[in-house]
């Protein structure tokens, strides 16, 4: 059976993957997994054709006996927090987060506000491809598809209220925000407002066209990094399209990259806030994290890679402090189990207000990695006897087999993983030292190069 969703959710280029059919029939599986009377709310993001897919799925739903709500233009995250508060079944969410402009998609969010898992999106497959989909008789359509334009006011308030208004207000902080072109711009300048900082906001316009590149990755920031020591910024943030990320440029124009910032969260959480709890992230994280929170006896749980495994991981868990990915995605669960990027923002901002230090101060207190991130085109089967001749080349250190295999010593560490979505092994180094990296890198590459021979 051909797998529709990714690693978050269904994607594709729209007009050519994502037809008007395809869409149809995958809101027509998706209608009939939610039970009939379902109240579900509908929500996208600024992409070129959302609106009209939106439609189609809406009137798809109405067609299968849900309910139907629309939220609007909103950043997934607001969405989510208003499915898991305001008593849904469920909700959809039309975007393709950081994915290049051409390419639209949708997630699937259960009564929890955490997208659905991996069983569930295994049914709405087997809907979609045996086409069992559940149209309900004329008289049962609901009236009419309901506006409801107050999620992204619920989650403003929300994020706001958890943290020190009072505390951050007096720093009046100055926040350079890059929403890209993109529904941030709805909700993180009016959280800092709120926050008593002064937003200034650029690529702040919608446009399907977006001026930034959608994912907030170090080479797509250039530009905006620059423009945060130029405008005498405190802080950068940037969104990708749904703005359930937020990378932090510190106030000298550096980029650090989510694992940085989930440290420094985790620590803020600890140590100021007086919060406990393990720590949920994939093995593709740094392991800085566990370097830098031993002293405070917090655990970190490794899982495999993907945002949705590591929300749901927490929820059923019920002991996490917080979760993340390195791409950004901060989830703290007193708000919401997901990756919610005004949520990050706000923490932040209360960090840097406890400390009374720059916020490149506090990031350089953090030990320094040199990274190597590489890839090599294989198939899967080919990924999986490299991932078993690392363990054997590792096998004195300590190895975390969860997804792939990492390798974890005192100054370095190696990840080699197949891809989940594409015929590739990934390979992720970190090391303190740039010589170890390579050398590692070259122990790698020979074992890749053996195994391809045989
Ligand atoms: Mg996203």
């Amino acid at each position: 059976m051909r797998k529709l969703f990714g690693t978050d959710g269904v994607r594709g280029i729209v007009g050519k993957e994502l037809t008007p059919l395809f869409i149809a029939r995958l809101a027509l599986a998706i209608g009939s997994y939610f039970g009939e009377g379902s109240r579900i709310l509908v929500g996208m993001d600024y992409r070129g054709g959302n609106e009209a897919i939106k439609k189609i799925v809406e009137g798809s739903l109405v067609f299968s006996g849900l309910k139907v709500y629309d939220a609007g233009l909103t950043p997934t995250p607001a969405l989510q927090h208003a499915v898991k508060t305001q008593g849904f079944d469920g909700g959809v969410m039309i975007t393709a987060s950081h994915n290049p402009p051409e390419y639209s998609g949708i997630k699937v969010i259960g009564p929890h506000g955490i997208e659905i898992d991996r069983d569930e999106e295994r049914i709405i497959e087997e809907y979609f491809h045996e086409e069992k989909y559940r149209i309900v008789d004329w008289r049962n359509y609901s009236e009419d598809v309901q506006r409801y334009p107050l999620v992204n006011e619920i989650y403003i308030n929300s994020v706001v209220s958890k943290v020190d208004v009072e505390r951050i207000s007096k720093r009046g902080f100055r926040v350079l925000v890059d929403p890209a072109n993109n529904v941030g711009v709805l909700t993180t300048p009016k959280i800092l407002r709120k926050l008593g900082a002064k937003p200034i906001v650029i690529n702040g316009n919608l446009d399907t066209q977006p001026y930034r590149y959608p994912e907030p990755t170090p080479e797509n920031l250039i530009d905006t990094a620059r423009l945060v020591p130029f405008y005498r910024c405190d802080l950068g943030v940037a969104h990708d399209g749904d703005a359930d990320r937020a990378i932090i440029i510190d106030e000298k124009g550096e980029v650090h990259w989510g694992d940085r910032t989930a440290v420094l969260l985790a620590k803020h959480l600890v140590l100021n806030r007086g919060e406990k709890g393990k720590i949920y992230t994939g093995v593709s994280s740094s392991t800085i994290i566990e370097e830098a929170l031993k002293p405070l006896n917090t655990e970190v749980v490794w899982l495999k890679v993907g945002s949705v495994d590591i929300a749901h991981a927490m929820r059923k868990a019920g002991d996490a402090l917080c979760g993340f990915e390195e791409n950004g995605g901060f989830m703290y669960p007193p708000h919401q189990f997901v990756r919610d990027g005004g949520m990050t923002t706000a923490l932040l901002l209360e960090y840097l207000a406890t400390e009374a230090r720059s916020i490149s101060d506090l990031y350089s207190e953090l030990p320094r990695y040199f990274t190597i991130k590489t890839k090599y085109k294989m198939s899967r089967d080919k990924a999986s006897i490299i991932v078993e001749k690392v363990k054997e080349e590792f096998r004195n250190e300590r190895l975390i087999t969860i997804d792939g295999v990492k390798v974890v010593s005192r100054d370095y560490w190696v990840l080699v993983r197949p891809s989940g979505t594409e015929p590739l092994l990934r390979v992720m180094i970190e090391a303190k030292d740039e010589a170890v990296a390579k050398q590692l890198l070259e122990r790698i590459d020979k074992l890749v190069k053996e195994a391809m021979n045989q």
